[in-house]
């Protein structure tokens, strides 16, 4: 049976070159990069080429980049970090209701501990609007914290609009760059932002390494505690084949950029004409003017995703709703619902996100086993006759 891995916004395979790189450092090189010996020397230099690649990349000194153990952990610290060094100037933050469950929840927290925190609305293409944040920011303000790329539909924000508001009110602006990463080039001066938080494992790198960018004299406390590595601003054994896998990745995915993305263009487009064509009743989610090109939601009238997604599962088609929640909880993806999708239509949505190893054999496959399955579910569905089904 064939087996196509259409999830790649939630984790991609390791890349085999990142693979070869990482190697040598689980077996050979296996120094503490904080020992001074020859053993921490070999494991330091690594981490350094690593950290030197990925801050180039991103436009930094490599003296603001920060390693951490993921998306969440950076997303986690800058929050939290910001809030309590700056809370001179205010409790105030504002973020968005489309938010990763790591910006969301840390707010969710920091509110208990007193500070008050604002949630954009979005529009129904999932856009933060400009003027709502000009409403909203204020001298109390420390920091805005708005996701470059929808992991859910793909919508990618204004942030250069966004950043010259945040500058103006001097608060500090961080951007979750988890999804972004591999889908255009970042560079933290040409979007104005002062902190960014970015990963490993959404572009082929590592699982449970990441980074956060700091730009120099912004006003951050420690959040892992317990050591003097990375400056003395995140204690703990740098993880060092993880970060030197990081600092493949980035390589790769810089070289690749331009060449993966007509590749996705031709693929995404594909599949969205195929099955606009040959499924009805469906809606495509997200900005199409402004869209990550590799993650594509799609709600599917008179169907219950979850069912859908165990019919693809049993012939080799892996998707996902879209929400990372924990299996068996029930909860509704909380950026659907901020896009206006009712009830019945955000648990009809599936996201399918691709990668350039899939072919367009795949691609027909996969359609044509969804025109199978979703008929299949139609027919079966208690709504059916609310609406007409062909
Ligand atoms: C995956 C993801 C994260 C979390 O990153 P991890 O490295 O898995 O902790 C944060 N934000 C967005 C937008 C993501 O897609």
């Amino acid at each position: 049976m064939k087996r196509i891995y259409l999830d790649n916004a939630a984790t991609t395979m390791l890349g085999g070159e990142v693979l070869q790189e990482m190697m040598p450092y689980f077996t050979s090189i296996y120094g503490n990069s904080s020992s001074l010996h020859s053993f921490g020397r070999e494991a330091v230099k690594g981490v350094d080429n690593a950290r030197d690649i990925i801050a180039n990349y991103i436009g930094a000194k490599n003296s603001e980049l920060f390693f951490t153990s993921g998306g969440t952990e950076s997303n986690n610290w800058a929050l939290r970090g910001v809030a309590y060094a700056n809370i001179k100037k205010g409790k105030h933050i504002i973020t968005s209701e489309i938010e990763h469950h790591s910006i969301l929840d840390t707010c969710k927290q920091l509110e208990k501990e007193g500070f008050t925190v604002t949630y954009l609305p979005v529009d129904s293409t999932g856009l933060v609007s400009i003027s709502d944040l000009l409403h909203e920011i204020k001298p109390t303000t420390t920091i805005v914290s708005i996701m470059a790329v929808n992991n859910e539909i793909g919508t990618i924000q204004n942030i250069k609009a966004i950043s010259e508001i945040v500058k103006f009110y001097g608060a500090y602006f961080h951007v979750d760059a988890v999804q972004a990463l591999g889908a255009f080039k970042l560079n933290v001066n040409d979007l104005g932002v002062d902190l960014m938080s970015i990963s490993a494992h959404k572009i082929h790198g590592p699982k449970g390494v990441g980074a956060l960018y700091i730009r120099e004299n912004v006003k951050i406390n420690k959040f892992m505690l317990g050591g003097e590595q990375e400056q003395n601003r995140r204690g703990g054994t740098v993880n060092v084949p993880a970060v030197v896998g990081f600092g493949k990745a980035v390589e790769l995915n810089a070289r690749d950029l331009d060449y993966k993305d007509k590749k996705l263009f031709e693929l995404t487009s594909y599949f969205i004409k195929k099955i606009e064509y040959e499924i009805p009743d469906i809606k495509i989610n997200g900005n199409q003017n402004q869209k990550a090109l590799s993650i594509v939601s799609v709600t599917f009238d008179n169907i219950e995703g979850e069912n859908l997604i165990m019919l693809l599962d049993l012939k080799g088609i892996a998707v996902s709703t879209g929400s990372a929640c924990a299996s068996g909880s029930l909860e509704k993806s909380h950026v659907l619902k901020a896009i206006g999708l009712t009830d019945e239509q955000i648990r009809g949505t599936i996201r399918f996100s691709f990668d350039i190893n899939i072919s367009k054999d795949d691609i027909d496959y996969v359609v044509r086993t969804l025109c199978e399955e979703v008929q299949k579910l139609r027919n079966a569905s208690p709504l059916k006759n609310k609406k007409k089904v062909n």
